[in-house]
């Protein structure tokens, strides 16, 4: 169904984006073939490094005609495979267009390319007493035209909402080369259907997005936060319904299975605080208004003690924010570490049956005598289960898995949740997309599909 890239093609995409942006070398095509997610390779024929919306429009201009695939990529720390060039062909990567456009204070609004590092925005933004509150755990690696694609969430979600809630316009290049320029500086903005929206989230598979216009909001004043262990799994999951029906709205609450922290140990090389713990919660505040940030980590406090907790840390200054935060955000490195194979799902259920979801992945783990480490975002239900191989035979592993994949989703899906909260579909989920959702959905994301792309030259073999 596909053409090959052909020495003219790359000629060609020479001339488009020029000689240092056309790659075609062993170590470069190796460099493109994978993301972070374990086990997903594909190489692709040709690496171009787009510049400029034109470049990205000529390059679909060639494809088009030729029927050669096109994968976009950001920075390459997707967890689903979705910027691995499944069918080969070219990968398009954003990364050199990397450039902080404009901080607008008057319409707190900041204007970006792809390429840019999310970490990146935030500390520009904030230098302005800006913030822009989307924060995957991978921000200073990952770019923000990544997280629109993959509508990226973070910690901060359960006060802020994830990256769709600050889209607010977007340039993008249609598969067949077309430039649109989606909503804009606007808060508001009911034109037609939410192109912009449709855009955030749908993981590479109908545009490239070009420039991004974000939403802003200011900078809080005071940040307080809060490490709690617990002694039983139970009495921390507990605590987090009991904080959530307090009406108190933590900007995040982290929790953290002793495993997990133990795992963190040893990739460090010392001691993390309380490694004695059953789970740890990590909770943050912020406001403007100290008492009133106080009085609610007072009340978060005196919530965490009822429910059992051991101990309490609280950290108001950066350099003790960051020591409570350090085993948090070295989990997923850690695992590596602990088991170079291992898999993690991404499962999102109702907050308040979190419990029940790990009870149920504790019995998983035992029934096939594999460790599963759990962690994640316990204030907005998103939990990460990891399982490791450890010394399990290759062969065994690669069997059990989708076995232990179908049996986790069908898990979440039965506690009223879905199969993934943030990293998306990808490559690796596809063929559990209808356990998920009703077949007339994926009928229609079908035909959304098809009118952008009817020949599927964009990245395919995601989602579908
Ligand atoms: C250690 C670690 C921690 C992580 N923590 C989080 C977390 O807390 N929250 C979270 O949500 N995710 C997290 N992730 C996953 C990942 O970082 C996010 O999915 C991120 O958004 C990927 O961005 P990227 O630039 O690396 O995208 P890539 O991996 O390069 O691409 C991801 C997808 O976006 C598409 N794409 C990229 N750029 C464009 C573009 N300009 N136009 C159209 N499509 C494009 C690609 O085709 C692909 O389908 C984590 C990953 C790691 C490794």
């Amino acid at each position: 169904m596909y053409q090959s890239v052909t020495a003219d093609d790359v000629a060609c995409l020479r001339q488009i984006a020029g000689d240092e942006n056309v790659l075609v070398s062993r170590e470069a095509l190796q460099m493109y073939a994978h993301d972070e997610t374990v086990g997903v390779y594909a190489e692709p024929e040709v690496v171009v490094r787009a510049t400029s919306a034109q470049q990205v429009s000529q390059v679909f201009q060639l494809a088009q005609r030729r029927r050669i695939p096109v994968t976009p990529r950001g920075a390459g720390y997707g967890l689903s495979g979705g910027a691995v060039p499944s069918c080969g062909g070219i990968v398009l990567t954003l990364e050199k267009m990397n450039h902080i456009l404009e901080i607008d204070k008057e319409n707190l609004m900041v204007v970006v390319e792809p390429g840019v590092i999310t970490g990146d925005i935030h500390r520009a933004v904030e230098a302005e007493g800006l913030f822009y509150p989307p924060d995957p755990a991978s921000l200073d690696s990952c770019s923000i035209g990544g997280n629109i694609a993959e509508c990226a969430g973070g910690p901060r979600a359960v006060k802020y909402g994830v990256t769709m809630h600050y889209v607010c316009g977007l340039q993008a290049v249609l598969p067949d080369g077309e430039i649109i320029h989606c909503g804009g500086k606007l808060v508001k903005n009911v034109t037609g259907y939410n192109l912009a929206q449709l855009l955030t989230g749908s993981e590479g598979t109908l545009a490239v997005v070009t420039q991004i216009i974000l939403k802003l909001v200011p900078l809080p004043r005071y940040q307080v936060d809060l490490l709690a262990p617990f002694d039983s799994f139970q009495a921390a999951a507990d605590t987090v319904s009991r904080i959530i029906a307090n009406r108190v709205l933590p900007t995040t609450i982290e929790f953290m299975e002793r495993d997990s922290l133990l795992a963190v140990e040893k990739l460090l090389g010392r001691e993390v605080p309380f490694r004695d713990a059953a789970a740890h919660l990590l909770i943050q505040l912020d406001g403007n208004h100290l008492p009133s940030v106080e009085a609610d980590m007072e009340i978060v406090g005196d919530l965490c003690v009822e429910g059992g907790a051991i101990d309490l840390l609280v950290a108001r200054d950066r350099a003790t924010r960051d020591r409570l935060w350090e085993a948090r955000r070295k989990i997923i490195d850690a695992l590596k570490h602990a088991s170079p194979v291992n898999h993690m799902e991404d499962v999102v259920v109702p907050r308040a049956r979190i419990p029940d979801l790990l009870k149920a992945i504790d019995a998983i783990s035992a029934e096939h005598g594999l460790r599963i480490m759990s962690f994640g975002h316990a204030g907005d239900g998103n939990v990460h289960v990891n399982v490791l191989k450890d010394d399990m035979p290759l062969e065994q592993w690669a069997q059990l898995i989708p076995a232990i994949a179908d049996q986790v989703y069908r898990l979440a899906i039965s506690l009223g949740g879905t199969i993934t909260g943030e990293h998306g579909i990808g490559a690796i989920r596809r063929q559990y997309l209808p356990l998920a959702l009703e077949q007339a959905q994926i009928d229609v994301m079908r035909r959304i599909r098809d009118a952008f792309d009817p020949n599927h030259i964009l990245n395919p073999e995601k989602i579908f």
